[in-house]
Order: structure tokens, then C-alpha cells, then sequence
């Protein structure tokens, strides 16, 4: 059986950024750059003052404290989005209210609080050094110079930042389109009648509130019982759609476990089909190019088909270990170097050699440091375990004991950064 690092190693092979859209600054929010974005004008764009004060020459107040001020004469006030065309020269002031541009002659800015008012004059209490309180032109950007890099994920700064440059779009990549196909016989919906021998189905809420707080909508929610006839055709109508399709259930060895017969039907290249992790072990990974597949779509290309397990616990980590980072690749973002910080492991932990085991846990912290406490119902049926976790504990492969007391890597969860 394959490793999780294998498995994984093959998924963000198979997985490339997609097209590039442009889409207007309020729609930019959670998408990825396309393009380094260059500044179309130097920023700031004129020299302007950082504070509310008054415009000097060093050499006129160079003698000036608080028991000896120098007094000039005040030529006027200058206001946020004014010209000015007026030069300032030796021996007189004007005054500069922030972000307002900085009329010529000006060398520095004293702030108004290290000066007096008095009838047209102005009492300057401190000295200045050459350039104190003046935003230049171009001292952040220079006209065409790299303001942001491609491939980073447009936050508030970003934002604000093209705003600031005057673009009012920017290019991102698209968003991969998700598709899910819950397959069971035994499921209902919650709010409807439970007959006998029935659950809830949950794995298609968790599985589309996992995409929504990663910026994704899935396009589709389908549901087949299982045969054969209607998983294949569950699956071809979900690919219609879809660059990613998710399923889950009916992927283990299970007799009445279609997902894989149907890929085949499909013409879904298989990558891999079980891996060796706990939970989530039945893990299936295929792809279809279009040229293969029938339809053609040139700008989609190649399908991702995910086959998760059906264990509400299972589909969640599969999905976090393997559909995450795949959405990442193809949104266009650079993998992260993984953060894995180091807890006190609170209790022992027992296993059987063969599987890298994800244990869900909580973090805490005591006077040593972190800490980190194996949550209770570990089973991967069990959502009420991972519903409390904030961490795995990621348990070696070959290893069977952790020790309470020892230091353990641990992978924070978090559902919604990228
Ligand atoms: P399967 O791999 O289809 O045998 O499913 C494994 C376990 O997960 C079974 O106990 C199923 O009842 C359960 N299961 C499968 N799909 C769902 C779902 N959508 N919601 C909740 N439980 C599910
Ligand atoms: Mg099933």
C-alpha cells in the first residue's frame, strides 16, 4: 500500500493552476494573482505630508527649541487635495495637513504640536531634519515596478493595495468547480423520517461546508443508491460539470461498493486506490482528460476524481489531506512548507504497526509549553471526535507507541485558511 506522502505526491502532480479570469476589486477576495500586478504610476504619487504641521526650510529653524522658538511667517494652509502652486521661501511657513502635497521650497514638516499660533506667525519650538515627515513620490513603487508577485492570495491588503494603484480588476485563476456524489442507500436527509435500519446523510453538508469556508461553492450535490447503473450514472452527470469530482462511499470492498467499477465505465484513469493512513485507508485517486473522457473543453482539460471513503471522520480527513491541497495547486498558490509544531503529549497512545495514523486531538498549554490532548471517540465513524479536535497527531507508520510525556509534531487543522 502506498504512503500518505506518495499519494499525496501524485495528487499535486496531477494537479495544475487552471485558467485565469478577471474579475472587478470587490470580487477579488480569496482568489489567487494570475499576473504580477505592476504599478501603473509611482506611489505615492506625489510628495505629501504624514502629519498635520507646518512646511519649513532646515536651515530657518535650525536654532529652535521650546525656550527659543523661531517665529515665521505663515503664507497660507494647504489641505488634502489641493495643488498648490506656491514656493515656499526663507523665513515664512505654510501649513500642511496630512496627505496634503508638499508644495515646493518645503524641506521638512513640523508637527503642530512643537508650534504656537500668533497673529499670521508661527512659533516653531524644534528643529527638523532634512525630509522629517514627508512622504516622497515613489518612495514605496516606482512606475512599473513589481508591487505584488503572482500566485499570492488576494487578503484585505491586497485589496487595498490595487485600489491604492488605481485598478479598479485584476487577473486571478478560476476557481476549480466541485462536484459531490454521495452514494448509499442507507441515507436520509436530516429533517426528514428515519425509516429502520437508516442514518442521516452528513458527509455531503461537511463536505460542501469544507468547500464553502475554502472559498469554493460546489456546483452540485447528487446523490445515488447503490448499483452500479446509478453510481456510473451519478458519477457521468456530476463530471459534466466539474473539474474536481468528490465521492464518497461505496469505495471500499464492499459488494455493493460501485465507485470504482463506475470509474472504470468512465474512462477515469486510476492513480491510486487505497493508502496506508488511519483513517481513511479505501482512498481512491483517478483523473480523465477531456480527449479521453468525450466531452471536449479545452480550457478545463483534465478531471480530478476523488473516491472518499464513507465514514463521516474518513471523508473529512481524506478531503483535508488530499482534496485541500489539490485545491490549492490548482487555485495557482505555492505549497506552504508545513507548519508542524511540537505539544507534550498528554496521554499514551497504543496502535497497530502498517498505517500512519491522523489522531485527533486538542491543543492547551501548561507551564512546559503546548499540549496536546487525543480527543475521545477516535473511531472513524465518530464525527464528535474530529468535531472538537483542532490538531492531528500524526502516529508513524511502523510505530505502536506514544508515550505521555513525549513531544509529538502536530498539524494544526484549519478548515479555512489555505
Ligand atoms: P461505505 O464505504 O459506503 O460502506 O460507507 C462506510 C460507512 O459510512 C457506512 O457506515 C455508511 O453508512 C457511512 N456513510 C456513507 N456515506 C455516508 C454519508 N453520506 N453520510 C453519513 N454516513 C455515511
Ligand atoms: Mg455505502
Amino acid at each position: 500500500m502506498i504512503s500518505y506522502e506518495e499519494a499525496l505526491s501524485i495528487v499535486l502532480e496531477q494537479s495544475q493552476p487552471l485558467g485565469e479570469e478577471t474579475h472587478r476589486l470587490n470580487d477579488l477576495l480569496g482568489g489567487v494573482l494570475a499576473r504580477p500586478v505592476l504599478a501603473p504610476h509611482d506611489l505615492p504619487l506625489f510628495n505629501n505630508s504624514a502629519v498635520d504641521g507646518f512646511g519649513v526650510r532646515i536651515s530657518d529653524i535650525a536654532s529652535a527649541t521650546s525656550d527659543e522658538p523661531v517665529r515665521l511667517k505663515n503664507i497660507g494652509t494647504i489641505q488634502a487635495g489641493d495643488a498648490p502652486s506656491l514656493k515656499l521661501a526663507a523665513g515664512s511657513t505654510v501649513k500642511v495637513l496630512t496627505g496634503a502635497q508638499v508644495p515646493d521650497g518645503v524641506e521638512a514638516i513640523v508637527m503642530q504640536e512643537f508650534t504656537a499660533t500668533e497673529n499670521g506667525h508661527v512659533a516653531v519650538q524644534s528643529s527638523a531634519r532634512a525630509g522629517e515627515n514627508i512622504r516622497w513620490r515613489s518612495e514605496e513603487f516606482k512606475r512599473e515596478d513589481t508591487v505584488l508577485p503572482a500566485n499570492i492570495r488576494v487578503t484585505p491588503p491586497v485589496v487595498g493595495l490595487l485600489a491604492s494603484l488605481g485598478c479598479a480588476s485584476a487577473a486571478i485563476f478560476r476557481r476549480p468547480k466541485v462536484a459531490v456524489v454521495v452514494t448509499g442507500n442507507e441515507l436520509v436527509q436530516p429533517g426528514e423520517p428515519l425509516p429502520p435500519g437508516h442514518i442521516y446523510e452528513s458527509n455531503s453538508h461537511s463536505l460542501m461546508a469544507a468547500l464553502r469556508a475554502l472559498g469554493c461553492d460546489p456546483v452540485a450535490v447528487h446523490h445515488a443508491a447503490d448499483s452500479l447503473e446509478a453510481v456510473f450514472e451519478t458519477m457521468r452527470r456530476a463530471l459534466e460539470e466539474a473539474d474536481i469530482l468528490i465521492t464518497t462511499g461505496g469505495v471500499s470492498v464492499g459488494e455493493f461498493d460501485w465507485v470504482k467499477d463506475a470509474a472504470e465505465r468512465l474512462e477515469i484513469q486510476s492513480h491510486f486506490w487505497k493508502v496506508a493512513i488511519k483513517p481513511g485507508k479505501p482512498v481512491f485517486f483517478g483523473t480523465r482528460d477531456f480527449a479521453r473522457g468525450g466531452t471536449c473543453d479545452s480550457e478545463r482539460g483534465r478531471q480530478l476524481v476523488f473516491g472518499l471513503p464513507g465514514n463521516p471522520v474518513a471523508v473529512l480527513l481524506t478531503f483535508y489531506l488530499f482534496v485541500k491541497p489539490a485545491l490549492k495547486k490548482m487555485q495557482g498558490l505555492a505549497p506552504m512548507p508545513a507548519f508542524m509544531p511540537k505539544a507534550r503529549l498528554l496521554s499514551d497512545l497504543r496502535k497497530k504497526p502498517g498505517r500512519l495514523d491522523f489522531v485527533r486531538a486538542r491543543l492547551g498549554q501548561d507551564g512546559e509549553g503546548l499540549t496536546v490532548n487525543p480527543a475521545n471517540r477516535q473511531g472513524s465513524h465518530m464525527l464528535g471526535g474530529l468535531a472538537v479536535a483542532d490538531c492531528l497527531i500524526p502516529f508513524g507508520r511502523e510505530e505502536s507507541l506514544m508515550s505521555e510525556g513525549s513531544w509529538t509534531e502536530i498539524i494544526p487543522l484549519d478548515w479555512s485558511a489555505m
